[in-house]
């Protein structure tokens, strides 16, 4: 049964598993401690009280390009409602429900059972991010219909993630890094109405054309500068790879992300990068970089920065190189090549 949502019990609010990372490498190190979860379905938390269990969310290093999904578990001996919203999801989905069952497409349909992302909805403002909190979960996760704003506080669209469709870059792209070579081109991704492949979706600074600029997730190997060193007020964020297929720009094809340490630290996710960035700087690591933005020209300066409407729209990943000679023999991009 998968369970995309459950209430936590020290935050005392429902959490995506992305959201319980984000609070949990939030907290200060020596008082960090897993969280308790528990069904996020009301009347199914008033009656049975099942536990659910969160795993992967406390790990930040990645120890190998096929990231690490991160997810929340229905432990057995923990009993739901029958009327709960993950039971009738998971029935729904057994039966065929939701829109698998008119696919004449079983690889489709069998990647509709285990979740393979086939919507990306990009964010377009931090806010959303840091949702209301207690937000009730009334439709079933197959049936929602995106973006979601929230009656009570009015306060900027949640979009709520189906089983499978998302917000939330870094879900689609944990999805996308478990597949490789024919499988990329296979697999189907709708983004802003337009339907790519996994391959087209996710593209190199150094593949990205002017024509796909803004229309693409794009990813490489990335280092990163604090700047003033002393009292550091932005990072940049330096991609190894240029932008080869664009037009020089004042004398450049450099692509640089370049963020105020003043907006990263008021995201709820930023204590997280903060955490993936000092982790990629460690000896034996590295930093990989995904982000969906408009690439522009920099302002009297080479190369080309990028626009990041929302800090959920840029994920970090800390990755252990396995060994000096796979590293030095293909430590980015590999998948890709
Ligand atoms: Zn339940």
């Amino acid at each position: 049964m998968e369970i995309l949502e459950a209430y936590c019990v020290e935050l005392g609010k429902v959490v995506d598993i992305y959201d319980a990372q984000k609070a949990y490498f939030a907290l200060p190190e020596n008082r960090r401690k897993r969280f308790t979860f528990r069904c996020s379905d009301d009347a199914c938390r008033a009656e049975k009280n099942p536990l659910v269990s969160g795993v992967n969310y406390d790990k930040l290093v990645e120890d190998t390009e096929k990231f690490r999904q991160i997810h929340f578990r229905a432990p057995v001996g923990n009993p739901h409602l029958e009327t709960c919203i993950w039971v009738q999801g998971h029935e729904q989905r057994q039966t065929g429900g939701g829109n698998a069952d008119s696919d004449p497409h079983p690889r489709v349909a069998r990647s509709k059972s285990t979740n393979v992302i086939d919507v990306f909805r990009p964010k377009t403002s931090d806010l959303s991010a840091d949702g209301p909190s207690g937000r009730p979960v009334t439709n079933s996760p197959v049936d929602r219909e995106p973006p979601d704003v929230n009656p009570s506080t009015g306060r900027g669209a949640r979009t709520r993630d189906g089983y499978s469709s998302t917000s939330l870059l870094e879900r689609f792209i944990d999805c996308w890094a478990q597949f490789e070579g024919d499988e990329l081109k296979e697999h189907q991704v709708v983004i802003g109405g337009k339907t790519l492949s996994y391959r087209q979706a996710v593209l190199r600074p150094d593949w990205i054309t002017p024509d796909e600029n803004g229309r693409r997730i794009v990813c490489g190997g990335a280092r990163v500068k604090f700047w003033p060193e002393d009292t550091p007020k932005r990072i940049y964020i330096n991609f190894m790879d240029e932008c080869e297929k664009f037009d020089e720009s004042e004398g450049g094809r450099s692509l640089t992300i370049d963020l105020p340490l003043s907006r990263v630290h008021a995201y709820g996710g930023g204590a997280l990068l903060m955490k993936k960035i000092e982790q990629a700087q460690a000896p034996g690591h590295y930093l990989k970089v995904y982000f969906w933005g408009k690439i522009n020209a920099r302002d009297q300066r080479p190369g080309y920065v990028v626009e990041i409407e929302a800090l959920d729209n840029l994920v970090f990943k800390a990755i252990a190189r396995q060994s000096d000679a796979t590293a030095a023999a293909a430590p980015l991009d590999s998948r890709n090549g």
